[in-house]
């Protein structure tokens, strides 16, 4: 067994956004940093395909406040990095329609208050009605109310963004090493004081040891995990699926839908991605080709969302990238009661990307000032063992 003898001050383990964009955050803040990624970056649910939704409309409302400290970050990096983030602020609208057995004042009400309470917690939210939205929109299909509309979300070509922090952490001078699995957590009097390698390697903790593996946190910290510490967590696949766009139809926002698991958006090649649906059986490397019943259910809604959708040729399906799911839908960030100085971040539940800036923001006040921030508190592990904590 081999021992770097010099240990960084902060050693991160998983190289998505996460800790691609805490690696640069720490590393301009002077730390020492060393980030160890199994594959190589961007290699999990931050990598892959087309883009993801930078969405506050319709998110848990216990998630605003960080996604206000977030977004703007998103324009800093796209203005501040050479080549930028890959960020495009494009706007976005949460459409609503009358579903089966719903009563019409109820959704109103729901319009009115989700616009009132995003407002009231810093996201600038509009609530428009259906001619309002079809201007916006004018594809979007005859059974629309109405909609929010969010000017600050956008979307973002994840795995490019990944990678420019990836290359800025490293020009900051972050230490980031690929192919380097983690298998175990070494620690002494309630501290981790190193990490072992598959290779047999063990790599030296100075200060903080920072899991950001995504679904591989529970396998690491398990073994350390006491009795009360429960993390319900799920691992799921979501689904993408692309469409051509027959007709040259222009959609300008990120769309989602209150009733329908969807969320749409027009890539840079003029081409529809259609997201949000269904997620497929999990398999550890995910599922290339998808499923037929996902399938079918995400085509079905993306077409009564966008008629035009139904003469669209299919490109491609992808099930590629795991994600970690809470079962009350928020992330879990804390630290372990084993390890006082290891900080662990996951189950961002299908829309971890866009406040992921939010976090590691976060996360860098925690570990440079010492002191966890009050925001974070919500997204503590004790939520699910000490009821009322929060
Ligand atoms: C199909 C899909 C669509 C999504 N759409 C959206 C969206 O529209 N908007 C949104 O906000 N979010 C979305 N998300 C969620 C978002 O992409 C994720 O929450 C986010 O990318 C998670 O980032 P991460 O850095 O925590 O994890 P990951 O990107 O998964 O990175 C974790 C890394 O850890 C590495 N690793 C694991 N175990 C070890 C180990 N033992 N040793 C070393 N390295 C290890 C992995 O190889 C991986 O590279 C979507 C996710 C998926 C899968």
């Amino acid at each position: 067994m081999t021992t770097q003898t010099t240990a960084s001050e902060i050693v991160i383990v998983g190289g998505g956004i996460y800790g691609a964009s805490l690696a640069y955050q720490l590393a301009q803040a002077g730390k020492t940093v060393t980030l160890l990624e199994a594959d190589d970056i961007a290699a999990g649910a931050s990598g892959g395909s087309g883009e993801r939704g930078v969405r506050a409309n319709s998110r848990d409302l216990r998630e605003l406040p960080i996604a206000t400290v977030g977004f703007p970050l998103w324009t800093k990096y796209q203005e501040q990095f050479e080549g930028g983030v890959g960020y495009r602020r494009i706007g976005g609208l949460h459409l609503f329609n009358i579903p089966d057995g719903a009563h019409e004042h109820e959704v109103r009400g729901t319009m009115e208050a989700m616009t009132m309470v995003q407002n009231a917690l810093g996201v600038s939210s509009q609530l428009l009605n259906r001619d309002e939205t079809l201007e916006r929109e004018p594809e979007l299909s005859g059974d629309l109310i109405g909609s929010i509309y969010c000017r600050g979300d956008g979307v973002c070509d994840h795995t490019f963004a990944t990678l420019a922090f990836a290359k800025q952490a490293r020009k900051a001078g972050a230490s980031l090493r690929t192919g380097t699995r983690v298998t175990e957590i070494l620690h002494k009097k309630g501290r981790a004081t190193g990490v072992g390698l598959t290779s047999g390697e063990v790599v030296p903790v100075g200060e903080k040891l920072v899991l950001l593996t995504n679904s591989g946190v529970l396998p690491l910290l398990k073994p350390v995990l006491q009795p009360q510490e429960i993390l319900p967590v799920i691992t799921q696949i979501p689904q993408m699926m692309y469409v051509t766009n027959p007709h040259d139809k222009k959609i300008n926002h990120l769309l989602g839908h209150a009733y329908r698991k969807l969320s749409v958006k027009q890539i840079q090649d003029g081409t529809l991605m259609l997201s949000g649906g269904h997620s497929v059986a999990y398999s550890q490397a995910g599922r290339w080709k998808g499923s037929l019943r996902s399938t079918a259910l995400g085509l079905a809604d993306a077409i009564a969302t966008l008629p035009f959708i139904d003469e669209s040729s299919f490109l491609k399906v992808d099930a590629s990238r795991v994600e970690s799911c809470a079962i009350d839908g928020i992330p879990i960030v804390d630290t372990s009661a084993a390890l006082q100085n290891t900080i662990y971040g996951f189950a961002w539940t299908g829309h971890g990307f866009a406040i992921a800036l939010g976090f590691t923001k976060y996360l860098t006040d925690w570990i440079v000032g010492g002191e966890k921030p009050q925001a974070l508190e919500v997204f503590s592990a004790k939520r699910f063992h000490e009821p009322f904590s929060n």
